[in-house]
């Protein structure tokens, strides 16, 4: 390693804090230079296969020229301009690409930063919503144990009360309501009795209740897990006969992850509130959107206050607006439908040979997404070590070795990052 090297990591290791570490103790980290493709290089010239998409969002692979090229023009115009008082073509061009993709009675669009704070205006609009139509009591969120929803407080508040590790929180999060994670694997026969429980809260708490919010179809970071589309039709009936509005984070499903465009076409239902964030900007740039249904948006502009009560300061920002439509465009004009099977059908064939070791719990694949469920939760910064080894990218927290390349992987890549985690995996302790 060279001096240079040494200096900017250890800068690194003593300032900067990496995701969910300690500064005391960090994990080791893998310096990268650049990134293009499926492919990312580090500092000492290694390239490795890239199977996290940067957290779900790099779905174009890295250094896209058209994503490049979005980026390039909209820098030239205006980089950002604050929206209180102004509006642009990029946020209008990419409002009108969202309104049309999605479920027809989604009409409005806020702009938001982050995923979670996607989820914390779906959560502040479901409430209002019902403050609005002078129904303050119904200002509680249920939702499905197992969830992820984001760091900030409220999305925290819904985030699954064992791994969100809520016991730090105590007395700060509100309390809502958790409903039992539904078992019923995706593509197993649907068991009636798995809406019992939330159908149970939802008739206990409904006059108290402003919206279920959940992960449609896909739980990710709560535990990687793929339930049953009849969960979700379920849910939708129950909050139509319950006056709830129903809450879908597609934050890490939406754009074709999961085979569909958005998870609930998997169920053939709509939300009332969509939160989307992640592969929006094809992994460019941070943006997210909280899209509403008419009835929603018109009815929280009713009565006191009659606005939104939030507009963050790079709400609707160009640029990342300009390369989200170039995102979507590129999505569109790709097969990324037979991408996606294909990749559903590669990591099938290539991490089936982990279903018969003895360090692993389950293997299971939906759309472009593969996990190795192991017995024991793996060693994070020894399992990190020997997959860049094999020289491929796979970020495994837990119990749970995952991954969701960019859709333009190649058979030949994807079978060496099948065949690296392959390896990987039976390198670890046995149970
Ligand atoms: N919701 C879901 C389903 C997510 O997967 C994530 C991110 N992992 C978030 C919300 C939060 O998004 P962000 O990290 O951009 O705040």
């Amino acid at each position: 390693m060279s001096n240079h090297q040494k200096g900017w990591l250890d800068f690194d290791r003593r300032h900067l804090w990496h995701p969910y570490t300690s500064m005391t103790e960090p994990m080791p980290v893998f310096p990268v230079v650049s990134a293009s493709g499926v492919r990312l290089r580090l500092e000492d010239g290694r390239e490795l296969i890239d199977g996290m998409a940067s957290w779900w969002s790099a779905i174009h692979g890295y250094n896209h020229p058209r994503l490049n090229a979005a980026l390039h023009r909209q820098i030239d115009r205006m980089s950002h301009v604050m929206f209180g008082g102004l509006t642009h073509p990029p946020a209008v061009a990419l409002g009108r690409k969202l309104v049309d993709l999605t479920p027809a009675a989604l009409q409005h669009v806020f702009f938001s930063d982050s995923g979670s704070v996607a989820v914390e205006v779906a959560m502040k609009m479901a409430i209002q919503f019902w403050y609005s139509q002078g129904r303050p009591q119904k200002h509680r969120l249920l939702t499905i144990r197992n969830g992820y929803h984001g760091d900030t407080f409220g999305a925290m508040s819904v985030c699954d009360p064992d791994t969100g590790m809520h016991q730090i929180w105590s007395g700060l999060l509100q309390q809502h309501l958790f409903a039992a994670a539904p078992q019923c694997r995706f593509d197993e026969e649907w068991n009636p009795q798995e809406i019992n429980g939330l159908q149970r809260l939802v008739e206990q708490h409904h006059q108290e209740l402003s919206a279920i919010i959940l992960e449609p179809i896909v739980q990710g970071a709560g535990g990687m897990r793929f339930y049953h589309p009849q969960y979700l039709r379920e849910v939708r009936a129950l909050c139509d006969q319950y006056e709830l509005l129903l809450i879908a984070d597609e934050i890490a499903t939406g754009f074709g992850r999961s085979g569909k465009l958005f998870a609930c076409e998997h169920a053939g239902i709509a939300p009332d509130i969509l939160c989307l964030g992640k592969a929006l900007t094809g992994g460019t740039m941070t943006l997210a959107a909280t899209l509403a249904t008419t009835r929603v948006a018109e009815g929280l502009s009713q009565g006191e206050p009659g606005v939104f009560m939030h507009g963050p300061t790079f709400m609707g920002n160009p640029l990342a607006c300009a390369v989200a439509s170039a995102s979507i465009d590129l999505l569109l004009e790709s097969d990324w439908s037979g991408q996606v099977s294909g990749i559903a059908a590669g990591l099938e064939a290539g991490l089936a040979p982990c279903r018969k070791l003895p360090q692993v719990a389950d293997v299971r694949v939906l759309g472009a997404i593969g996990v190795v469920e192991m017995k024991e939760p793996v060693d994070m910064a020894q399992i990190q070590a020997q997959f860049v080894e094999q020289g491929v990218w796979v970020r495994p927290f837990g119990k749970l070795v995952y991954v969701m390349p960019p859709y333009v992987i190649n058979e030949q890549d994807l079978d060496r990052l099948s065949g690296a985690i392959c390896r990987v995996v039976e390198q670890q302790s046995n149970a």
